[in-house]
């Protein structure tokens, strides 16, 4: 049973590509691009149209949009896609509908660049469907535009059709995902008063997250004792120094470019200063709670350690959590993967479940109380000019939402 029909899918994700949303990682507001604010006022037009009336529109972009329940007593379910794109091409978006793809190279005009299955062997799977790409300059924008229409269309199913019974059904757009997460962290989870929430912001069709890992950042500062190189014996204390003493107790094999899979490592990314005074960060990562503590408590330690070394207060240490793993809420709510899975099972598509070494906006949402996974879009290669999204996948994120209400709507997953 198709409930989303392509052609109409595929005609409200190319309108959403013509404002250009770009994320701007310099900006100190909420949102960094105002098109973020015009292009949720587009979304909330569009649901206005087919008769949706609950609709807030904060300053910062945060847009909630509510549909009530047509039955008591249904799981209340919120959709979430951030408004924002990556920040790695800025050029608005030329998207184009590629008819009955057939692994023809793709040529972009005035590069040397192609889309090709040698590149792309992923591909091959969608010949003879229709596949959305740019021309070439810009990325397609389907992170995470491609969420906001799959999510605009099961919404208007929905009010089409009271037959279709659910609880209530929230669609919360957030900015600037792509630039630390900032919309989620500002958002107000309590007062969705939700059950459970959906992300889509996966890549090709049948993935899901079911782990993403802890995420912390140490800024570590280091004030040293100057002193002229001539007369610096035993008085010179190098900030510098201080902090390459740092980076060198930290475990070589557990650094990014050692790492893989569920390894967590210990990433120094960022070092400034001067012998006066040095700025160092550290990014933490792991999927493990107690080895991401451990991890924490590694850097107090090196940091103590350190002024016992060179003296008290050349060293300080802060620390703060980024995010967290979603797995937490899934432990606890073992009916969100169930209906997932259900779902893909219901919907014929091979599931392909993800660890994934990165955050999204549920990893932030989900320890603020509302669990929330995060599943595909269908597009693939994010963040690129080779960004390409097949309209059917693009259909069948649409066809998930509505699949995982139907299910919860009937108490389980496993009907
Ligand atoms: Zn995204």
């Amino acid at each position: 049973m198709q409930r989303i029909k392509t052609l109409q899918i595929t005609d409200t994700f190319l309108n959403y590509t013509k404002i250009n949303t770009t994320a701007v990682p310099s900006a100190t507001h909420l949102p960094s691009s105002a098109n973020q604010h015009i292009l949720a006022q587009i979304v909330a037009k569009d649901l206005m149209a087919v008769g949706c009336t609950d609709i807030d529109i904060q300053s910062n972009a945060i847009t909630t949009i509510r549909l009530d329940a047509n039955k008591e007593g249904l799981p209340s379910i919120v959709f979430f896609a951030h408004l924002d794109t990556a920040p790695d091409h800025v050029g608005d978006t030329k998207a184009k509908v590629v008819k009955n793809y057939q692994c023809n190279s793709i040529s972009f005009k005035g590069t040397t660049d192609t889309l090709s299955v040698v590149d792309n062997p992923e591909l091959l799977n969608y010949v003879g469907q229709d596949i959305i790409i740019t021309d070439g300059t810009s990325l397609l924008g389907a992170d995470d535009k491609a969420a906001i229409a799959a999510s605009v269309e099961a919404i208007k199913y929905m009010v089409e059709h009271p037959e279709f019974k659910h609880g209530v059904i929230t669609l919360v757009l957030l900015p600037d995902e792509e630039i630390g997460i900032r919309g989620a962290k500002a958002l107000d989870v309590k007062a969705l008063k939700a059950d459970f929430g959906i992300c889509l912001d996966c890549c090709g069709i049948g993935e899901y997250v079911v782990e993403n890992w802890y995420a912390s950042e140490a800024i570590m500062t280091f004030s040293g004792v100057t002193a002229h190189p001539m007369s610096a014996k035993g008085n010179l204390i190098n900030a510098l120094i201080m902090a390459n003493d740092v980076i060198n107790q930290l475990p070589v094999m557990e650094r990014p470019e050692h790492t893989e899979n569920r390894q967590g490592y210990f990433w120094p990314h960022k070092l400034a200063g001067d012998t006066a005074s040095a700025k160092l960060e550290i990014a933490i990562r792991d999927f493990d709670e107690n080895a991401f503590n451990n991890r924490k408590m590694m850097l107090n330690t090196i940091a103590a350690s350190m002024n016992d070394k060179y003296g008290t207060e050349h060293v300080k240490i802060e620390q703060s959590d980024t995010y967290g793993n979603v797995k937490t809420g899934l432990d606890k709510q073992p009916e969100i993967l169930r209906y997932v899975e259900q779902a893909m099972d219901n919907l014929d598509i091979p599931p392909k479940p993800l660890t994934m070494r990165g955050g999204y906006d549920g990893s932030v949402i989900t320890p603020k109380g509302l669990t929330t996974v995060n599943i595909f879009t269908g597009a693939h290669n994010f963040h690129s000019v080779r960004e390409f999204l097949p309209c059917e996948s693009l259909r069948m994120a649409s066809e998930m939402l509505l699949e995982i209400v139907s299910l919860s709507a009937k108490g389980d997953g496993n009907e």
